[in-house]
């Protein structure tokens, strides 16, 4: 699957006034010094959607050995949503909420129409995003999806050269042309960023991943800790960082993220947040968006609390790598789903967390990945199992 980044973005309700995405928050509230204008667009109490993951098709090119897909398809899957009932779930979901929509798949590009369902999005009022794996981007592509008015794209890039991305992503040439049609969206002036996800496999070359987006000119880096789901599930004993090395790798992305050379985000790994405040501390800083970005004004994991995610059949899911039903846009609108679905509801209540992370100070900007969990007990509410922390009242009680 391409692109469960986290490109954080929200509508009105909060200090900033209605619209606002992430970005246009941000530069709001980068000199309030005393981070609660921050604070409270972190908390989103009131729930608002801010990142919708619609995976648009199933089908795909490639056959990534991390995807969330068992059963990719080169071909169109039959039950895939068809452009009249596209275009009826972006209206109802222009309707009810104002998120960022990430036009996802499998390969997005691999969809006919999906230019006219980008288009409509952008109609509506809904701020698009496309995040495909970049090898079908030649120069008319590119020029499509600018005329489609898609705001931001996401290439994925899993190595910091040929061998080790293609390797992972099954075809040969992947990696190349990954770079390609990165390169063919920035010469007419597209905002690209690169979204890698991080495994046994390619976190020895992490620094020259960052290197790399760099060079490329890319607008951000979002780094993805592998979540055992999909055909992640097959390869979680062999790709899985160990909790403590992923903690080494989320002290090496803070230390990273402090150049300010690039907008660069540790995506699904909730804890970041915890390290970000234990870091801040030790370092005498008060977090605020002047000292840490757009870090500051958000939180660990946003399944069912800030972010959705819709598969090519209609179901909805609180993230694409939680695999909880919780309706299905064909029969249901999206709103009521949004609003009413139980699994979203135990989502948004944090006292429901069990285990260490239920006890723990840093829960309200953490919360664990609720996915790892699932996977690692049948539980969505138990404690997330790649963290070593301990808290407090764990830790005294010893
Ligand atoms: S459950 Fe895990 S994978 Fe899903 S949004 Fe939360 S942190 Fe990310
Ligand atoms: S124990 Fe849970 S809530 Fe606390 S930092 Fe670890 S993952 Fe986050």
């Amino acid at each position: 699957m391409e692109g469960h980044e986290h490109q954080c973005g929200g509508k009105g309700g909060h200090p900033c006034g209605a619209n606002d995405n992430i970005k246009d928050a941000y530069s709001k509230m980068k000199h309030d010094n005393t981070g609660k204008m921050s604070g409270d667009y972190m908390k989103n109490m009131k729930n608002q959607m801010r990142l919708l993951f619609w995976e648009t098709t199933a089908a795909c090119n490639l056959e990534c050995i991390h995807c969330r897909r068992l059963d990719v398809s080169k071909e169109l899957a039959e039950d895939d949503m068809t452009t009249e009932e596209s275009i009826k779930f972006i209206d109802e979901l222009a309707d009810a909420a104002n998120p960022i929509l990430i036009l996802s798949g499998g390969e997005p590009l691999y969809r006919p129409d999906i230019f006219e369902i980008a288009g409509h999005a952008s109609k509506r009022g809904l701020k698009v995003a496309l995040a495909t794996n970049g090898t079908l981007v030649d120069e008319e592509k590119a020029k499509e999806i600018k005329k489609a008015d898609v705001q931001r794209v996401s290439i994925s890039i899993d190595g910091a050269d040929a061998k080790t991305h293609d390797n992972f992503r099954k075809i040969e040439g992947s990696f190349e042309g990954a770079i390609r049609g990165f390169n063919n969206l920035k010469k007419i002036g597209m905002s690209v960023q690169v979204n890698c996800t991080i495994a046994k496999h390619n976190v020895d070359q992490f620094e020259d991943i960052y290197k790399l987006a760099l060079s490329l000119g890319s607008d951000a880096l979002h780094v993805f800790m592998l979540v055992p789901v999909g055909c992640g599930v097959q390869i979680a004993d062999d790709q899985m960082l160990t909790p403590d090395r992923y903690e080494e790798v989320l002290h090496q992305i803070y230390d990273k993220a402090q150049e300010s050379k690039i907008h660069l985000k540790a995506t699904c790994a909730p804890h970041y947040f915890r390290i970000m405040r234990e870091r801040a501390k030790k370092e005498g800083i008060t977090i605020s968006p002047k000292t840490h970005g757009m870090a500051a004004m958000t939180k660990g994991c946003l399944a069912g609390t800030a972010v959705c995610f819709v598969s090519h059949k209609g179901e909805v899911f609180p993230c694409g790598y939680l695999p909880v039903e919780s309706g299905n846009v064909r029969k249901t609108n999206i709103k009521d789903i949004w609003d009413s679905s139980a699994i979203f509801t135990n989502l948004r209540d944090i006292s429901l967390l069990e285990g260490k992370c239920g006890v723990c100070e840093y829960k309200k900007v953490c919360e664990g990945c609720r996915a790892r969990a699932f996977y690692d007990t049948g539980n969505y509410m138990a404690e997330e199992p790649y963290c070593v922390y301990q808290p407090k009242s764990v830790s005294n009680s010893k």
